[in-house]
């Protein structure tokens, strides 16, 4: 139980409330020191903190958190870039209207009171519009030539630039964000994987592999603007319980061959319906899938006797980050986590 406040505790006047957000719009994790250094770099948050603490540019560092904040919500809401990709005329009118504000702080920097510092932060703020524009340029430019690189490998509608894809990708478990993706990626076939990764490639994209986004490291997490997500979840096919023979065992061995976006749960359920337990047992199971599984070594209850997602792989392909097949299988498999050495230390 909580000790009992005394009572004059309540009455006590609270200390005046520090301003943690003053830039508009700013609803997102970012606290504004990071966005002034995302926009304006780390210098620029250095000057502001002179003048403002020399108290003689509050209305000038005022109007240029109102062009950052206009900056920061479009940089932050992917439906909003795509309503601005698609109007030049509404993007020309707001690139017009951040430049007027930041030629009116310009204007206040005149005269006796005229400061390097000011003069400073205003060329630095007129380059972040001027990049904010070429980035819609440059977007539209970007999606033009993936669109005709990934559709020659993929169907159209496997290829996703829209908002609604984007947000969906842009964390996991972890809630953590960052960047959201160029583009979400849904191929229909396993065999469309390296060519993807090559184009991606090509065009300058971090290739990031999705399956259940369950993940608590971040490893699903888009880190650069400037990445493709590659959704596994039409990967979804598995063979059933199948009697193996593996190399190096000599008895026959129940497998089940799972595509990547198999979710954990139905390898589970084959397992049961053969009479069988299949050991990767995550708490996320009707969620993760089967490359997640493997790709994280996840492991729940069962780990205990029969070892993680790792421990029980017979073999996988993959596609490495050269865009290249490799393909993999255990020989002599253990059958099992737990390699029982003889041990005479407790005789
Ligand atoms: C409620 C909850 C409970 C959980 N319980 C457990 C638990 O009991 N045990 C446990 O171990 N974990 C647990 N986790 C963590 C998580 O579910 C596992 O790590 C799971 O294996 C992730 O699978 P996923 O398909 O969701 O992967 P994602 O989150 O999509 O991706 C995870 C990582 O794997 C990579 N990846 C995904 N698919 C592929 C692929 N096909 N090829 C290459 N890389 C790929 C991604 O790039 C990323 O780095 C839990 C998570 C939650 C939210």
């Amino acid at each position: 139980m909580n000790a009992p406040l005394h009572s004059n505790t309540h009455h006590a006047e609270a200390p005046p409330a520090a301003r943690l957000r003053e830039i508009p719009y700013n609803y997102t994790s970012f606290s504004d020191r990071e966005i002034v250094i995302r926009f304006l770099g780390e210098g620029i948050w250095e000057i502001l903190n002179e003048l403002r603490s020399e108290r003689k540019t509050g209305r000038s560092a005022r109007m240029l958190f109102e062009v950052l904040g206009d900056l920061w919500v479009v940089t932050r809401n992917p439906y909003l870039q795509d309503d601005l990709l698609e109007n030049p005329k509404r993007r020309k009118a707001l690139i017009d209207a951040l430049h007027h504000r930041i030629a009116a702080i310009d204007e206040r920097n005149t005269g006796s009171t005229a400061s390097d510092k000011v003069q400073k932060m205003v060329n630095a703020a007129k380059k972040a519009v001027d990049k904010f524009a070429d980035d819609f340029r440059q977007t539209y430019d970007l999606r033009r030539k993936a669109l005709v690189k990934f559709t020659k490998i993929t169907r159209k509608d496997n290829v996703q630039f829209d908002g609604l894809a984007r947000v969906s990708h842009v964390t996991d478990a972890t809630d953590w964000r960052v960047e959201y993706p160029f583009v979400v990626l849904n191929p229909d076939t396993e065999k469309e994987i390296a060519y993807l990764v090559r184009a991606c490639i090509e065009l300058g994209l971090t290739v990031i592999p999705r399956g259940g986004g369950t993940g608590y490291t971040g490893g699903a997490i888009p880190l650069t603007p400037m990445s493709a997500v590659i959704n596994t979840e039409k990967l979804d096919q598995h063979t059933g319980v199948q009697m193996r023979t593996l190399p190096g065992v000599a008895r026959q061995v129940a497998t089940i061959e799972c595509g990547a976006g198999v979710v954990t749960r139905r390898a589970m359920e084959a397992a049961t319906d053969a009479g069988l337990e299949f050991a990767c047992d995550p708490t996320s199971a009707d969620a993760s899938c089967i490359g997640g599984n493997v790709a994280m070594n996840a492991g729940g209850k069962k780990a205990v006797l029969w070892g993680t997602a790792l421990d029980n792989l017979a073999s996988w392909r993959m596609v490495t980050p050269d865009a290249e097949w490799l393909e993999v299988e255990r020989l002599d498999h253990n059958l099992g986590k737990f390699m029982i050495l003889q041990s005479h230390a407790l005789k």
